[in-house]
Order: structure tokens, then sequence, then C-alpha cells
């Protein structure tokens, strides 16, 4: 009888493709799937564990393999190695949520390793199986026809199911409730990602990773190489000063190498760099220390709305207002008193907080929720970013855990029934920029290994959404917080709340608002604002911050809200929506009549460029738009955001200058594709470059 633990291993192996691999002691990360299993001669039934952490599509399939219904397997420690020795470091940490600590092990460790092991079981499939595992594993009904739980200590004593099950149920819930994907499941991803081996492709494999033959990647190389010099002597000085600056600026570094994903890197930095210093702007364009001056798409993360001249004149007449008080810190400066009525007015609030960044403004936000709430979780959605404090980044990118947070999906049933049940949810996070891609993470060309990026938005179907939503917090107090720091003010003049008709608790802004200057604000109601109690003196909660309310930001911001009243700037907001739909459509029509695979999906002025046949290499894209003269930021063609300055004559130069770069890289072969790739081939043939990585413990060049 093969043991439990070999059982699982074959089936998650199977489910992941790695069955014809001679050992499973990794198996790892497709992008819809991870799974870890290490196979243990030494695990025997009775005798030992084994150590299973999956989740994601494909071991929700795993038990229509063959084997047992595997929807989730759930913290595992390391086994004893073959000679029985105990082994000295747990691998996994406990599952999400942490404060629900699991039942002792009765009695029933194995060797001296405890198993805890959660298994669901669709009764759909096949009802209970044999196997032997029924001996090993004791089951339990737990949703009708639909879940079977099945719980147990591998030597197979005593289960106490009963009181288990009510921590189970709405950790069962939970579980459901997250988004099938790496970016659904933060700590697994941030596991997956420390088991991901550096590789890259040697020079000439660069060029042909996806099987071209050798014509298709000559003239990708061939392209390649006219760019790289056109780089060259286009961007010279740029490039030097670039070089220079980075060996001792880390943002340098990190950006500079995560353009592209890392397979490519490497080559791409040597050849392609085109440098990071502007030394002017104007109009809609922006202008590099060489003397070239190229359309900005990239929007400053967001921040220009109106236009760069629209944010010197902020700055200037900003700074001509609180000249006398100068850079004085404690105090206000008199615009504040403005500036607070604009923003109560604007958000529909009673209150306002001065923060240093967006970052700090949602940072508050959470932390009152949770001072006035008496509850300690955040929730926020799969892929939304709101800055990169700790707590709202669970997943890669944060090397601690985040414990009070749940990632859950967004427009989900699933999601509303645990705000609905659960009783330590203190608030809700919403980024409406997410509706352009509900549930995706920033859409960054570092991660574009296919063509599986997608947008597209559904202003109704997600005002609905925002709709139950605010139904369900208000039903169970929880504090609904929209975070506006990219959105506000670009979609309505009144922001996302006027712009989808749904009231939050509270706001946070940033960007655009400090009229050119760093800021973030926070907007909320007086009882959920409020810093103390009452009737508990010292239980305050704590928030201040040196440059808050800084006189010279809140004289641009001033600027900006008084520019934002008057009629040229108001001209703007008139049929918004009807404009970008308009141009979103003329340019897609633009790149299909050229037949090139390229897309774009938009919400408002913020666009996201899609590909339509699989590729693995549609970021080289980014590199033939700056040859053309068009800027993006780090993430490439991921995000592109115009500001609303953009004349149809300077809206047509970009439409024209972008299917001009489309059409170069097709031409140069590079969107060459086997009749039988697909996106799953893709991301089945990286997944296999990792294996091979890792498993030959190479970190180094691959060659084919
Ligand atoms: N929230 C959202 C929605 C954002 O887009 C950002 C920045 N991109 C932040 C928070 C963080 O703002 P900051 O970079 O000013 O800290």
């Amino acid at each position: 009888m093969r043991g439990v633990a070999e059982q699982l291993c074959d089936g998650i192996g199977e489910a992941l493709y790695l069955q014809n691999l001679s050992s499973h002691n990794l198996a790892v990360c497709a992008h819809n799937a991870v799974a870890r299993a290490y196979q243990n001669r030494g695990v025997y039934r009775g005798r030992s564990c084994a150590v299973f952490e999956a989740a994601g599509e494909a071991l929700m399939q795993a038990g229509e393999l063959r084997l047992l219904g595997v929807g989730e397997i759930e913290v595992g420690e390391q086994a004893p190695n073959a000679y029985g020795c105990a082994a000295q470091q747990p691998l996994f940490d406990a599952a999400e949520p942490p404060h629900e600590t699991r039942r002792e092990a009765a009695g029933n460790a194995v060797g001296q390793q405890e198993v805890h092991i959660l298994l669901l079981h669709n009764l759909h499939y096949g009802g209970a199986h044999g196997h032997g595992i029924n001996s090993l594993l004791q089951e339990v009904k737990l949703l009708p026809a639909q879940l079977l739980t099945m719980a147990s200590y591998a030597s197979g004593g005593a289960i106490a199911v009963g009181a288990w099950l009510t921590k189970v149920k709405p950790r069962l819930e939970l579980s459901r409730a997250k988004y099938r994907s790496l970016s659904g499941h933060a700590k697994m991803a941030r596991r997956i990602a420390r088991l991901i081996p550096f590789y890259d492709f040697s020079d000439a494999a660069f060029f042909s990773c996806d099987g071209a033959p050798p014509e298709i990647a000559a003239r990708r190389q061939a392209g390649f190489m006219a760019l790289s010099a056109l780089y060259q002597q286009r961007f010279a000085k740029t490039r030097a000063e670039t070089r220079e600056a980075a060996e001792h600026i880390s943002d340098l570094q990190f950006t500079g190498a995560y353009r592209v994903p890392f397979q490519f890197s490497r080559f791409v930095r040597e050849h392609l760099s085109a440098g990071s210093f502007l030394s002017a702007s104007s109009g809609v364009t922006v202008g590099d220390v060489d003397g070239n001056v190229l359309y900005d798409l990239t929007g400053s993360y967001g921040v220009n709305l109106f236009g760069y001249d629209f944010y010197k004149a902020c700055i200037d007449r900003g700074a001509e207002r609180v000249r006398d008080l100068g850079p004085v810190l404690g105090a206000y400066h008199p615009s504040v008193a403005y500036n607070v009525a604009r923003l109560c007015a604007i958000s529909g609030l009673d209150e306002v907080s001065f923060h240093m960044s967006g970052t700090e403004a949602v940072m508050q936000a959470v932390r009152l929720a949770r001072y006035h709430t008496g509850r300690p979780k955040l929730v926020r959605f799969c892929g939304a970013y709101h800055g990169w404090w700790g707590e709202v980044q669970p997943g890669i990118g944060n090397p601690t855990t985040a414990r009070d947070t749940y990632t859950l999906a967004e427009m989900s049933e699933r999601t509303l029934g645990v705000l609905r049940r659960r009783r330590d949810i203190a608030c809700v996070l919403v980024n409406p920029l997410q509706a352009l891609h509900p549930n995706a993470a920033a859409p960054a060309d570092s991660a574009l290994v296919d063509s599986s990026r997608q947008g597209g938005f559904d202003r109704a179907g997600y005002t609905a959404w925002l709709k139950q939503l605010r139904q369900v917090c208000d039903e169970n107090g929880i504090v609904l917080i929209f975070d506006e720091v990219f959105v506000g003010f670009r979609l309505a003049k009144g922001g996302a709340r006027e712009y989808f008709g749904v009231q939050p608790d509270m706001i946070t802004y940033g960007k655009s608002l400090g009229g050119g200057l760093p800021v973030g604000v926070l907007c909320g109601r007086h009882a959920q604002m409020k810093r103390y109690r009452d009737d508990r003196p010292v239980d305050v909660c704590f928030a201040r911050g040196t440059f808050n309310a800084h006189p010279y930001v809140m004289g641009a911001m001033c600027e900006f809200l008084h520019r934002l009243e008057e009629p040229d700037v108001q001209a703007l907001y008139q049929d918004l929506d009807a404009l970008w739909e308009r141009r979103a459509a003329d340019f897609n029509a633009q790149l299909d009549a050229t037949g090139v695979p390229v897309r774009v999906a938009h919400l408002s002025s913020i666009w996201t460029v899609c590909y339509t046949s699989p590729s693995r290499y549609n970021w080289m894209l980014q590199y033939y738009l700056r040859a053309e003269g068009l800027a993006l930021s780090w993430v490439g063609t991921g995000r592109i955001i115009f500001s609303l300055n953009y004349t149809e004559a300077d809206f047509a130069a970009v439409a024209e200058r972008f299917v001009t770069a489309c059409q170069k890289m097709q031409q140069d072969g590079w969107w060459w594709a086997k009749g039988t790739t697909t996106n799953k081939s893709i991301k089945r043939q990286v997944l296999k470059e990792m294996l091979r990585a890792r498993m030959m413990g190479l970190v180094g060049r691959l060659q084919t």
C-alpha cells in the first residue's frame, strides 16, 4: 500500500505536468497553480507526515485526476528524513488566519512531527475513495453534498472534530473567498517567490527561446541591434549619467532590473537602456538631457492630470501664497482652512488629516478603523495596490507576514459572505483603479511572460459591486475606505465617490491633489477620525508626521483646488468618459487595421496594453515605443496614463507613433509563434525552465 503522502505527491505532480520528471522534490507555480511537495521515501503511513501546501486551479483539479478530491491542503511540516531523524525546521508557517490556532495534536504526533492536514473533497466526484485513505483520514461532512472535510492525525488516533469545525468553517469560507491566483494567496506567493531560481538566456537563446527558427531569430537579432545602435546614439548622455548614478541609487538599480521579465533583463540592460534623466517638461511632452523630446505617457504615476504646466503654476503660485511663513511646521498656514473646506465638500465627509504620501494616508485610515471598531483585520482585494506599507502589501515585496490582512477576491459573492459573517473585520480597502482589471496585480511588463494580461472596465458591474459592498459594510459595522490616491480627481471632479455614486466612510487622496508636491490626505466622518476617547483619556490613536501640512504643499494644494473650480478645468471633465471611449476605440481600430496583435483597454484616461496572440516577447514593445518618441514609466506598456490636456492633434500623433512601433516590432519577427503556442504552453515552458534551473542547481544561463 502506498502512503497517502506519496499518492498526493503523485497527484500534485500530475496536476502540474511533472509526472515525467524523475523526482517531485519540488513542484512549483504555474500562474494559477502552486504546489509544493516533498517526496520522501521515508514518509509512510503511521510513521511520518507529508509536506504539502497547495492552492489554486490545478490543485482543485488534482482530485479529478485520480486520487483524493484535493481542494486545499494546508500546513505541513518537514518530514523526518529517510532515517527517521526529525526535520529541524517547519517548512511552512501555519496557514492564515494566524490567530486561529489549530487544535493541539492529541498525542498523535508522528515520529517527532505533527501532522495537520485539511483536505476538501468534492462529493460530486466519485464519493469516498479507497486507496487505504479512510484508515488514515476520517471524513466529516461539512457542507451538504459539496464539501467533505477530512481531518486526521497520521497515526490514526481519535479525532475530536466537533469543536474544531467551528473554526474550520469560517476558515474554509475565508479560504474560498480568495481569488484563485498567486496574488490571491499572498503568503504562498511569497514562499513560491523564494523558490524561483534565477536563470537567464544566453545571447543566442535570447532570440529563440520560443523555438523560433534561425531566420526569425536572425531577424529579431538584427532588429534588436539596430534599436540598440539607435539608443546608443540618441540617448548617449542620459545613458552615461544613469549608468554612473545607478551605482549609488537603489531605486534605479531596482527599476532598471525589473522593466522586463528577469530571464531577458541582463541582455536588455546591456543593449537597450535608455537612461532615467529628464531635464524639461512642457505641454504633453518631456525632454531628456540629450535634448530629445518625447510624448509623456507616464502621467508621473498618475499625478499629472492637467498637464505639467498646470502643476508648475500651482507650485509657483502656491509658493507665493506661503512665502512669508516659509517652512514653519506645526502651526498651519491659513490656506489650510480653504483646503479643508474644499476637501470636505469633495469627499462628502466631515474631517481631514494631512500626510506626506498616499501610503501614510492609507496607514492612518486603517489605524483609525481598527481603533474605533476594536477589530484587527483589514480586507484588501486581490491585486490592489495601496502603497508599500506592509499590511497592505502582504505578498511578494514584503519580507514579513501581514498577520492582520485578508486578501479576498473582488467582485465575489463569497467575499460578501465573509464580510457578512466574520466579526473580526475592521475595514475594507477599495482601490477603484482595479475596476480596469479586477483581481489582477498592477500590470507591469516585468510580469509579461505571455499574453494573458487582460483589461476591461464594466462601469455598471463595478458600480453594483461597490453598492453591495456598501450595504454589507453597513450591516456588519465595517469601515468602507475608498483609496482614491490614484483615481481621485481623474474619473470625475468629485472622484470615484461621485463617479460610482457610492459614499464610503473614509477616502484617501494623494498624487494630483498636492498640485505637484508630495501629499497624502485622509477624509472621514467625525466619529471615525477622532483620535481619542472622551471616557478613556489615555487610550488614544496616535498619528503625527513632521512634514504633515507643510506650508508649501498646502499652498500648491490650495492652488490646485482653486483651479479645479475654474471654467477651463471644469470643461475638461465634460464628456470625459465619451472622449476617452472614442479615443480608445479609434486607437484599437488603427491597431486592428494594421494587423498587429495589440489592443488597449482603458478606464477613462488610464490605459493598459493587451496582447492578442501568445508571445514571450511582448515586453519588447516598450523599446520600440521609446524609439518612436513615446516615454513610458518603468512598468512599460502595462500602464499608460494620459493627462487631460492631450489635444486631438497630440493624441493623433501618439496613436500614429504607437502603431508605427507595433509594425516595426512585427516586421522584426518578435510576434512569430508556432501554431501550437498558447499562453498556457508558454507558462508551462517557463515552469520547466525554472525547474531545470532549480534541479540542476543552476544559477546561470540557459542555452535553449
Ligand atoms: N494608494 C494607491 C491607490 C496608489 O495608487 C498609491 C501610489 N501609486 C498609493 C496608495 C501610495 O501612494 P504614495 O506612493 O504617495 O505613497
